[in-house]
């Protein structure tokens, strides 16, 4: 729907833009980012990435105009040209082909996205069943997945999915996707041990930082807005997340791509804004949607920063050395 844009209303009071942090890139993006650069700078263009390096369309256009090339498949590598495995992670079976095929690769999975594998990996090795939480189709879901023989991992998306579970309890251990809802994860796993009370319990929330801090950074600001503005693409399940944070504390949010996305009209003139950004929007896609909104209304920036982050993942050996 076309939405226009309003003339500035100099009559109307300040609007306080509340931004919320921390926001937008996390340790794991930045790193894969890093990869891709570090690639380029070492093989020369083209660097195939397989998958999109991060869901961002800035970022991978970006990295396409340095010279990446972004396929879904290996089979779409050419035998002479690095490859790059995305920030989500990949099933076994990706690193293994490109062996076969003695491709040079570079693997960007997050740290924390690696750290679920193994743990999945100990579990089976165990004679454990997983149930995994997580979302159906997401990469990370379908990496982690690919780590353990088949028929030894169940999907679990909702609390209703653990009521239909017809597993016997015993040997039963659950895991997560790093990138879901705090609230929604805590539902399940209440459900699970509820109906499992063997089940074994991760030592520690897989959910990673990252994810947990941009919630609770929504969560302390959204008391006082009256919109929410996320920045993040629509297939970034943390960004998602954050929207649906908000909407759960009865503040309307919408998840933008960039500031052409802003509905003015849905947007009307509040007093308190929120803004925040999933985990692979950069900060200068937040800084332009604060520009728009400055352009346009008499603005008032606070950062409301809530926990901060140090987190610094090493870069793989074989482009740094
Ligand atoms: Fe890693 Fe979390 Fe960032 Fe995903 S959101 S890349 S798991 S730090």
């Amino acid at each position: 729907m076309a939405c226009t844009v309003p003339e500035p209303l100099s009559s109307l009071p300040p609007l306080r833009l509340l931004i919320a942090a921390p926001r937008g890139f996390c340790a794991g993006v930045d790193r894969a980012i890093q990869i891709v650069e570090l690639a380029l700078e070492r093989f020369g263009a083209p660097v195939y990435v397989r998958h999109e390096i991060v869901h961002n369309r800035f970022v991978v256009e970006r990295l396409r105009q340095m010279g990446a090339i972004f396929v879904e498949e290996l089979d779409e590598v050419p035998d002479d040209r690095p490859v790059v495995f995305s920030a989500h992670g990949v099933p076994k079976s990706v690193p293994a082909a490109a062996r076969d095929r003695s491709l040079s690769y570079v693997d960007a999975t997050c740290p924390l996205v690696s750290k679920v594998h193994r743990q999945a990996e100990r579990l089976i090795d165990e004679g454990r069943h997983i149930l995994f939480i997580g979302h159906a189709g997401h990469p990370e879901v379908m990496g982690t997945f690919g780590q353990v023989p088949e028929g030894s991992m169940t999907l679990i998306e909702t609390v209703e999915d653990v009521a239909d579970l017809d597993l016997p309890d015993g040997n039963l251990a659950f895991l997560t996707q790093t990138t879901l809802s705090v609230d929604d994860t805590a539902s399940i796993v209440e459900a699970l041990k509820a109906k499992f009370p063997e089940i074994r319990v991760p030592r520690s929330e897989d959910i990673c930082y990252a994810t947990s801090n941009r919630q609770a950074a929504v969560k302390a600001i959204a008391a006082e807005c009256e919109r929410m503005l996320v920045i993040g693409a629509p297939n970034s399940s943390n960004s998602l997340r954050l929207a649906e944070v908000a909407e759960r504390m009865s503040v309307p949010a919408r998840l933008i791509e960039r500031a052409e996305d802003i509905d003015w009209d849905w947007l009307g003139h509040p007093r308190t804004v929120g803004i925040t950004a999933g985990a692979s929007a950069p900060e200068v896609l937040v800084r332009e949607v604060i520009d728009a909104i400055s352009a346009h209304f008499d603005v008032r920036e606070e950062i409301a920063d809530h926990t901060p982050e140090r987190m610094v993942f090493k870069l793989p050996r074989e482009l740094v050395a």
